[in-house]
């Protein structure tokens, strides 16, 4: 099927997820806020010194290098303050918007948090995991707000022409291709498998694993379930040392660039002198118990369910990565979240998990996700790497 297109508007919305803005002003910090061309004529037109002294001799935007814009429409940056906050942020509130309006900010800071992906059946909505508003699951559900996220699509439309989806390469594995057809029924599947919620996150990765191998072998998916608990081997040390760099690089790093975070053929090459860090880093968390309470645990389903039912996994919502990589970059993902948090408790006196922790690590997994482009190269070595159910098996059950 030709999906270049936009063939159908219809907004699906993902149950359990809530939004509200909780106005912590939080969203606006840690990230080089992009503009396109029409966002930096609107914004640079106005002698910012003159409506407020704070922003005096300060060289609020830059131009995006060449390597920042591709892919993206964006052109220009907000430049981050020192401690990495929006120079526009004043009192928790943006000064843009009190001074002009809503619309007159950026266009990513009009649509935020709401994203929206177009498929051939319809636009898949879920909200940014960055904004503290998603995290605590806050005010109505995105169904009751159905009116609303229907004018911000209209936004989106507006702000993004261009932006068209490509889901004709849909594939369960590097060769097997799939019809959207065959995809959705797949996705019912894997939904329900997540949705259990009598049993554990990891249980239900290694259980959506194993199905989608048994859908390209008809394997049985008993045999498949019996997941290996051996020790990681060297390319899981190496895939886990990519990821994981990529993913939490230095906070005062990432605020100042955009764009910036590239998964290619040197992200794997430049990892093997870091496996020695990484093996220290899995032994000295091993006796920090992963004991987290039932929020912490809603958030963790909640970032996954919402990333599964935007399809933001996989095709053309990741990479144009497979189906099987998609998913268990997922739970890959599971895995690292949990050694990043384990690494975060190390710090604290009584060594134990806190759900701050939790929450700074997935808002940071989400922005190094919004912005990673991964290379035909930096695919081809996940497809190769993350095409194992045994290797997920073993990130799961070794951290
Ligand atoms: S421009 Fe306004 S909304 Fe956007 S990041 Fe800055 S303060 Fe926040």
């Amino acid at each position: 099927m030709e999906t270049t297109e936009r063939p159908d508007n219809t907004l699906k919305i993902p149950a359990d997820i809530n939004y509200q803005c909780t106005g912590c002003g939080k969203c606006c910090s840690g990230w080089s806020v992009p503009m396109t061309e029409e966002d930096y004529q609107r914004i640079n037109a106005v002698n910012w010194a003159d409506l407020n002294p704070d922003l005096k001799n300060k060289n609020l935007f830059r131009t995006l290098k060449a390597n920042e814009k591709i892919g993206t429409p964006y052109a220009y940056a907000i430049n981050p303050e020192p401690n990495g906050q929006c120079p526009f942020l004043k009192d928790n509130l943006c000064f843009m918007h009190s001074k002009f309006g809503a619309q007159f900010k950026p266009s990513i800071c009009q649509l935020f948090p709401y994203c929206f992906n177009e498929t051939p059946d319809g636009v898949y909505t879920t909200v940014s995991f960055i904004s503290r508003g998603a995290i605590f699951n806050s005010g109505q559900s995105l169904i009751e707000q159905k009116e609303y996220l229907q004018s911000k699509y209209k936004e989106f439309q507006k702000l993004y022409p261009d932006h068209h989806p490509n889901w004709s390469q849909i594939k369960l594995s590097s060769n097997w291709p799939l019809t959207w057809e065959q995809y959705m029924d797949i996705e019912k599947t894997i939904l329900s498998i997540m949705q259990n919620k009598n049993k554990s996150l990891e249980e239900r990765f290694i259980e959506g694993s194993a199905y989608l191998k048994s859908r390209l072998s008809n394997a049985d998916l008993s045999s498949l379930t019996n997941g290996s608990v051996s020790a990681l081997n060297k390319w899981d040390k190496i895939l886990l040392v990519a990821l994981y760099r990529k993913y939490f690089p230095p906070q005062n790093k990432s605020a100042k660039s955009y764009g910036q975070l590239h998964l290619n053929l040197s992200s794997f090459m430049t990892a093997i002198p870091y496996i020695n860090n990484i093996e220290q880093l899995v032994r000295e968390t091993d006796n920090i118990a992963w004991s987290i309470d039932a929020d912490s645990n809603d958030l963790l389903y909640r970032f996954f369910y919402s990333r599964l039912f935007a399809k933001l996994y996989f095709g053309a919502g990741f990479g144009q990565l497979s189906i099987i990589t998609g998913f268990n970059h997922l739970a890959v993902l599971l895995a690292i979240i949990k050694l990043k948090v384990k690494a975060l408790a190390m710090t604290h006196k009584d060594r134990k998990i806190s759900q701050s922790d939790i929450v700074q690590t997935i808002v940071q997994l989400e922005k190094s996700l919004g912005e990673l482009r991964i290379s035909p190269y930096g695919a081809a070595i996940l497809e190769l790497l993350l095409s194992s159910q045994q290797r997920v098996g073993r990130f799961l059950c070794q951290m």
